[in-house]
Formats: structure tokens, C-alpha cells, sequence
């Protein structure tokens, strides 16, 4: 079988050992005669993979022993309510910095527990560029900031990180989460739904720093309730067994081939020769992200015509490049270059997207 180049946005592409680990797994898991999928979440073998995970996420990103790490279902958009839920109080505010489309639903979600400030939006530049920090202004007594790192359907992502000061710094960092280097220091909480970067839709990843559970109110159910969910490791109830699973497997390939180093340079030069096509005639190849907020992971673009992207996206499917349609919301081309997709992959199809600038 001949696999596609994938550039969907999420769910999208996975490393093949990855995937093959799994296709083995889903009939013998470690030679106990159960599959994975088959396999109790209170075995030792399941304990063993999702401890393995946590220690590799934990050494590939340098998460100090002041975190926690959670696995959760109900994607992002649980994260949204959840963490609204428990760290805004109903009389308090947060402060939220508005950069497209789930920024928005993280907004709107916190408006349904407490006030959610935004303070700073680019919706009147079509989010075509997130603001630069010396652009905010956060509010002291906020009960915490809210940021989304990179926003997957308009190709814009933050490039640093704002002081926030004494309030504590939430991130959804859903579609470049393990993409680059951070310091999980500056955060109090960071969550992705593990569908980008990290593995299959049906876990979403948390990093807390311990102290934010001494804020999560008794009155949640324990499902809702971070502080509680956590201090059962993350198996209060089942959890999305097979998802921890391959999380696991894509953070040992992340690991067996260079780590985060390795990531990010080849992110940079995935990125890198995307824009650089762009540029060269940026009338053909028009990038819908200001040049200084331009995404690693999603590069966004549009045609002379929508009648060229069309034939664009014909002929990409053909030649086997498939997933470059941008969002329902905003049309035009998205090509997203998450890790597994290869360096080799981008340079296939920028050498398509050149030949068929020239014959158009
Ligand atoms: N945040 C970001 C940045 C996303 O890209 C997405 C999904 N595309 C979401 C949140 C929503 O994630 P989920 O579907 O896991 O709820």
C-alpha cells in the first residue's frame, strides 16, 4: 500500500512505527494474548504504558516535579469549560487574548461560569496576526490569562510568551503542543488534545502545576474536578485506553529520533520551505498571516481565484497530497506540517505547488 502525503489538521498524520507498533499491538499486546484494546486499564501492563508515556513527556519537555500530567477525554473543548470551571470563581474575571476561531469557544465557554475579559483581539483583522504583547494590558486581579500558542485555522502562533506576573498563564496549546521548546515553567497550565502532534483524537494532555488544585472547588464533581481527577491518575473512571497508548508510541518515536532538537529544526525547515515558495511570488501563493506571526504547523494561503484552488486541490489529490483544504470558515489552502510529516514530504510538494504555478 502506497501511504499519502497527509496534511490534514487533526486528526493527521502519525509516524509509521508508530501506527505499525499499534497494528501489532491491536492483536497481541506485548505478548500477553490481549489486544490493547482488549486490555484492562488496571493491569500492570496499561500502568506500565501510561507511566512510560508520562516519564517520556516528562523528559522530552522538561516538565518539573511541580506538575502534574493528566490524560483526559472531551478534547480541548472540555478544557474550555473545565478550566473555567474550576479556576473562575463565579464573582471573578479572567483574561482572555482573543486569536481566532477556539480562542473564541475557550471565551465563550468561560462566559457561561464567570466573566472572561478579553484583552486583546485581532477578529478586526481576521485574525491574520496574533498581537504583539507590549500590545496587552492584564489585569491583575484576574483569576488567570488564557492564550492559545498557535491557531490552526487562520496559521498565526505566538513566538514568545507574555509575563502575566503573579496571575497564573493557561495555554491551549492543542495544535503545536511538543513542536518546539518551551519553558513549562512560565505556565500554570498547559493543555492540547492529542490529535496534532502527539497521537489519535480521544486523550487530551494537561500539564498543571500543583499548586492551581489547591484552587479547584470541593463542590465539582470529581470528573470536573482537576485536583481529584489527577490524584487518581488520571483512571477515575476508564480512560481512552488505546489513545494513551499511542501517545506513548508517538513520544517514544519523538524520542528514538532526536527528540525536541530534532523536532524543531525540522519543523523550522518544513516551515521554512513553504514560505519561502510564498515569497518568491507572493501573488500566487498569498499567505493569509502577516509575515511575524506566521504558524510552523498550519500554513495558510490563498489562490489568484477560487477556481485555481479547486484545480489546486485536484491535482495535490492526485499526485497523493492530501488534507490542504483550508477551514470551512475561511476557505483557501491550508497545508498543516505537523512533526510526522517529513521534511522529505514538504519538499515533494513545494516542488508540486512550483510546477503548478508555472502551468497556471
Ligand atoms: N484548540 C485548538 C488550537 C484547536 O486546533 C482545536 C481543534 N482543531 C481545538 C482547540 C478543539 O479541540 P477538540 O476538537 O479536541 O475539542
Amino acid at each position: 500500500m502506497e501511504r499519502k502525503y497527509n496534511f490534514n489538521p487533526g486528526p493527521g498524520v502519525l509516524p509509521l512505527p508508530a501506527l505499525e507498533r499499534a497494528a501489532q499491538a491491536l492483536i497481541d499486546f506485548e505478548g500477553t494474548g490481549l489486544g490493547i484494546l482488549e486490555t484492562s486499564h488496571r493491569s500492570k501492563e496499561f500502568t506500565v504504558v501510561i507511566d512510560a508515556a508520562t516519564e517520556r513527556l516528562r523528559r522530552l519537555l522538561g516538565i518539573p516535579d511541580d506538575y502534574d500530567i493528566g490524560y483526559f477525554q472531551g478534547g480541548a473543548n472540555l478544557q474550555f469549560s473545565m478550566l473555567a470551571m474550576n479556576f473562575l470563581p463565579s464573582d471573578g474575571a479572567a483574561d482572555y487574548v482573543d486569536t481566532g476561531t477556539w480562542s473564541s469557544r475557550a471565551i465563550q465557554a468561560a462566559g457561561y461560569v464567570g466573566k472572561a475579559n478579553v484583552v486583546a483581539s485581532t477578529k478586526e483583522e481576521k485574525y491574520q496576526r496574533v498581537p504583539r504583547w507590549d500590545e496587552v494590558t492584564w489585569n491583575e486581579t484576574a483569576a488567570y490569562a488564557h492564550i492559545t500558542s498557535n491557531n490552526t485555522i487562520y496559521g498565526t502562533q505566538f513566538q514568545s510568551f507574555p509575563d502575566t506576573g503573579k496571575v497564573p498563564l493557561i495555554c491551549d496549546m492543542s495544535s503545536d503542543f511538543l513542536s518546539r521548546r518551551i519553558d513549562v515553567s512560565r505556565f500554570a497550565m498547559i493543555y492540547a488534545g492529542a490529535q496534532k502532534n502527539v497521537g489519535p483524537a480521544g486523550v487530551t494532555l494537561v500539564i498543571m502545576r500543583k499548586d492551581m488544585l489547591d484552587r479547584c472547588p470541593d463542590t465539582l464533581p470529581p470528573m470536573l474536578n482537576y485536583s481529584k481527577f489527577l490524584a487518581k491518575k488520571s483512571t477515575y473512571n476508564t480512560p481512552p485506553v488505546f489513545s494513551i497508548f499511542m501517545v506513548g508510541e508517538v513520544l517514544r518515536w519523538v524520542e528514538e529520533n532526536g527528540g525536541l532538537d530534532t523536532v524543531e529544526k525540522n519543523n523550522d525547515k518544513k516551515a521554512g520551505l513553504l514560505y519561502g515558495l510564498m515569497d518568491e511570488d507572493p501573488d500566487f501563493f498569498r499567505g493569509t498571516a502577516k509575515a511575524d506571526s506566521r504558524s510552523k504547523m498550519n500554513v495558510t494561503m490563498r489562490l489568484p481565484s477560487e477556481d485555481l484552488e479547486k484545480a489546486f486541490l485536484a491535482e495535490a489529490a492526485e499526485k497523493g497530497f492530501v488534507g490542504l483544504k483550508g477551514h470551512r470558515s475561511v476557505g483557501g489552502i491550508r497545508v498543516s506540517i505537523y512533526n510526522a510529516m517529513s521534511v522529505e514530504g514538504v519538499e515533494k510538494l513545494v516542488a508540486f505547488m512550483k510546477s503548478f504555478r508555472k502551468s497556471h
